[in-house]
């Protein structure tokens, strides 16, 4: 049995083969139906029960957007991950893309951190 620091590690250089597809590629967008984030590490992953409803339907969220931490690169910061606090961000929206007449509307946002023991 792997222990969290090794299902990490073992997920990190997936990840990090993943996105040497596309080094310069910052945001993962998709709005398909079961389209799934790419997630760097196993630990801090939303699940399904800490993803909430939506606050204005209650109909479920959907992931629509990841930002990458390749996009600290941008901001001058080193693109490795000791300089970086989160691994990586990921956005839900409302599955059925209630109150697009709202100009403000929340959405729920997920950050991912770095764990502790790598
Ligand atoms: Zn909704």
């Amino acid at each position: 049995m792997l222990v969290q620091g090794d299902a990490d590690k073992k997920i990190w250089v997936d990840f990090q083969q993943r996105v040497a597809k596309a080094p310069e590629q910052v945001l993962r967008y998709s709005r398909s139906s079961g389209a799934k984030p790419l997630w760097p590490m196993a630990s801090g992953r939303a699940s399904k029960s800490e993803i909430p409803n939506c606050k204005s339907c209650g109909g479920s969220l959907c992931f629509e957007f990841q930002v990458m931490p390749q996009l600290l690169f941008f901001f001058g910061g080193k693109n490795d991950r000791e300089s970086l606090d989160w691994a990586t961000i990921v956005v839900y929206t409302c599955a059925n893309s209630c109150d697009s007449s709202l100009s403000y509307k929340e959405e729920f946002v997920w950050v991912q951190l770095y764990s502790q023991t790598t």
